[in-house]
């Protein structure tokens, strides 16, 4: 079966995993950039790094602009040098192919350009007419406003199918964020291929309507002009200390490292004047150009009355925008939470605050917002239906089998207990159902499976070997789900599977990968074992290869997909991420009435040997954390069945949270 076949279905736009849709063109070999100023080099330089042999053309009116964008890349060249980002190979491809132009007509041959131009309608629209008079028919022409609508920019071409916005986040080379907009006139077979080619480079797109500002950009320029309006009865320090219980960085700080001010005064008119008074601009910010305020981490005391009225104000305005955004569906409950993490640095999205808040709470604060600030969207319905939304997982439905991807990038798609509470509620609810064959669980983007789970938790388990042992165990509620399943899950492992995520993926009845994917249980480097499951399962299943296991485990070294499917470990592996689900489809129909059971009674298997060190990352792993691991091997092995030896891995999880070890490295990779 080929990928083509496996999504050749008329719900195949509907697919949320982008990487679950086979491209439709390669990707790009030249691509343009107009307007060098602040961000256009900076895309330039995420698509140089992420697609090799990038031909990148950079147009400007202006040669100083273009000149000190060379500058920059080379700037950001040597830093990914110093830092080891980039290898120097990587490091030469980036400056190789660059050409900086004041001639539209150097566009020629580019399949894609980005216009990143001063946000003007007018001059945005005489580029777009500039642009479409060189290049070929059927190049791709972007804007990365972010305001504008596409209609407006776009309207008067003669290709409009071919446009749209994509709408980047400082700094655009490391921000995962990109806004890819589906408007009237987009051709839908471009949008889809724009959100497959962010997600195979590392973004994260959020595919929004065509509204005024989008989807994020509404929270941030609306965030922060009613932070401006605060200032009335409290300073920018105020007003960013008590702005920090929610965000990363105070709006004030914000808006002085981007020169902010000019931006919020245009956006904010626009939506005043299309939408309504209650968006006017704060008058200071005509007035004021940088803030005295504190860097993010520090902050300062603020009398307590005051602190609640801000409180209560920045999250009204957070609260009325999301529910604004949803009501209007610009973007899904999940893309706007994400989006506010990854994009606009808040620490938890206004959907998930919500939930945590309370609907009554929630109630409170938006009654003193609407009274405070009259004209300001409210809920349209009620409360709770704004935050019942999956906050971690994609679900696809693909001829009878669902797809679930993990998706939380900025942990590398790494379980807690939410994720893990979504991933039992998205099975348990779908596995009775006759048309369901069975399931697949894959990770978001090109780069991991799962990075294994959040040890946030883990220092309040620390010398508590009983307490540990039942963290396990409740960890294990999934895993224990899957074991008891008659439908097959398949996992796909698209990139790293590490610690739990690798226990997950080991508790699939199969797996398959794709060329590069890689496992290893890390846990010993920090003094602890895996503990659901790694002790006894992977022996349990292919106890031939126990002695790799014993270095995974022992050493924590590394295992390449390739090398795994060499020993029978997992059952595909697809030269590419378009080959990998067409391969786990065809797994789970193989496996349809027929999922094997993780062998019960003892397990032979070829005992320890000493631990042999490769190098002296590996000499200085912890020898008692490293002996625990080794006799709980051992003895799970002999358990007479293999609940009982599931359960001598959740002890042996607690005996190392209870050594040196694990105290010291925990606290430390956790301080890091
Ligand atoms: P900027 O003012 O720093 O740079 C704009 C560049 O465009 C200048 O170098 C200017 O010389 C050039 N330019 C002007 N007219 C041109 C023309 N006719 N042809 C070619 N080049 C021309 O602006 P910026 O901050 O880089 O923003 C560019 C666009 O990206 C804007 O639409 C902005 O809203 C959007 N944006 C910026 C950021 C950000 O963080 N800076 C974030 C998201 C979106």
């Amino acid at each position: 079966m080929t990928s083509r076949e496996a999504t050749a279905t008329p719900q195949v736009r509907g697919l949320s995993n982008p990487l679950l849709v086979p491209p439709n063109h390669p990707l790009p070999a030249a691509v343009g950039i107009v307007g060098a100023g602040t961000i256009g080099p900076d895309i330039g330089y995420y698509l140089k790094s992420a697609i090799p042999g990038l031909k990148l053309v950079l147009v400007d009116i202006n040669e100083e602009a273009l000149a000190a964008a060379v500058k920059r890349l080379a700037a950001y060249v040597e830093k990914g040098l110093a830092k080891r980002k980039i290898t120097p190979v990587q490091a030469e491809d980036i400056q190789q192919n660059l050409t900086t132009t004041t001639d539209y007509g150097d566009l020629a041959e580019c399949d894609w350009v980005i216009e990143a131009a001063t946000e003007n309608l007018d001059l945005k629209r005489q580029i777009f007419s500039q642009i479409e008079a060189v290049v070929k028919p059927n190049s791709l022409i972007t804007s990365n406003t972010s305001s504008l609508p596409a209609e407006r920019l776009f309207s008067h071409l003669t290709h409009p199918g071919r446009t749209t916005v994509t709408h980047f986040f400082a700094p655009a080379f490391r921000n995962p964020a990109v806004e890819v907009i589906e408007w009237s006139q987009a051709d839908p077979g471009m949008v889809l291929y724009l959100r497959g080619l962010f997600c195979a480079t590392g973004k994260v797109p959020l595919v929004t309507s065509d509204a005024l500002c989008f989807m994020l950009d509404r929270v941030f320029d609306n965030w922060c002009n009613e932070a401006a309006l605060l200032l009335e009865d409290a300073t920018p320090s105020e007003v960013d200390s008590v702005s920090s219980e929610l965000v990363h960085a105070g709006p004030f700080f914000v808006l002085n490292l981007a020169h902010g001010n000019p931006i919020i005064v245009e956006t904010n008119t626009l939506q005043m004047e299309e939408e309504g008074e209650h968006y006017r601009p704060a008058e200071i910010f005509r007035s004021t150009e940088t803030w005295e305020t504190l860097p993010p981490g520090q902050t300062i005391e603020v009398e307590h009355n005051r602190a609640a009225a801000i409180r209560d104000r920045m999250l009204g305005i957070l609260f009325s925008q999301a529910v604004d955004i949803l009501d209007r569906e610009i973007g899904t409950p999940e893309d706007l939470d994400l989006g506010c993490v990854l994009a606009l640095g808040f620490k938890k999205g206004p959907l998930e605050l919500m939930n945590e808040l309370g609907a009554a709470e929630v109630q409170r604060i938006l009654d003193r917002f609407a009274a405070e600030r009259p004209g300001m969207p409210m809920p349209k319905r009620p409360l709770a239906e704004y935050f019942s939304f999956r906050r971690f997982l994609l679900v696809d439905e693909i001829d009878g089998v669902v797809v679930i991807t993990l998706r939380r990038p900025q942990a590398m798609n790494a379980l807690n207990d939410a994720v893990t509470d979504e991933l039992l509620a998205v099975i348990r609810e779908r596995e009775n159902d006759e048309e369901v064959l069975g399931f697949v669980i894959t990770g978001y983007g090109a780069r991991a499976f799962c990075a294994g789970a959040d040890i946030g938790s883990f220092p309040e388990l620390l010398g508590d070997a009983q307490a540990a042992a039942g963290f396990a165990r409740d960890c294990s509620r999934l895993l224990l789900h899957l074991d008891a399943m008659e439908k097959p899950v398949v996992a796909a492992i698209n990139g790293m599977a590490l610690g739990g995520g690798l226990e997950l993926a080991l508790r699939c009845h199969s797996m398959v990968a794709s060329a590069g994917a890689w496992m290893q249980l890390p846990e010993v480097t920090l003094g602890i074992a895996p503990g659901i499951g790694a002790l006894t399962v992977p022996y349990r299943r292919w106890p031939e290869a126990a002695s790799v296991f014993h270095d995974m485990l022992r050493l924590g070294r590394k295992l390449k997909a390739e090398d795994a499917q060499e020993m029978g470990i997992i059952d595909g592996l697809s030269d590419d991420m378009s080959g990998l689900m067409p391969l786990a489809l065809a797994r789970v129909r193989q496996l349809s009435g027929k999922v094997a059971r993780i062998p019960d009674g003892q397990c032979e298997i070829a005992a320890p040997t000493p631990v042999e060190p490769r190098n002296k990352h590996e000499e200085a792993l912890p020898t008692d954390t490293q002996a625990i691991i080794e006799s709980a091997i051992v003895a799970c092995a002999a358990a007479e069945t293999f609940a009982e030896a599931i359960e001598l891995g959740y002890l042996a999880f607690g005996e190392t949270a209870c050594t040196d070890s694990a105290r010291t490295r925990i606290n430390a990779f956790l301080g890091r």
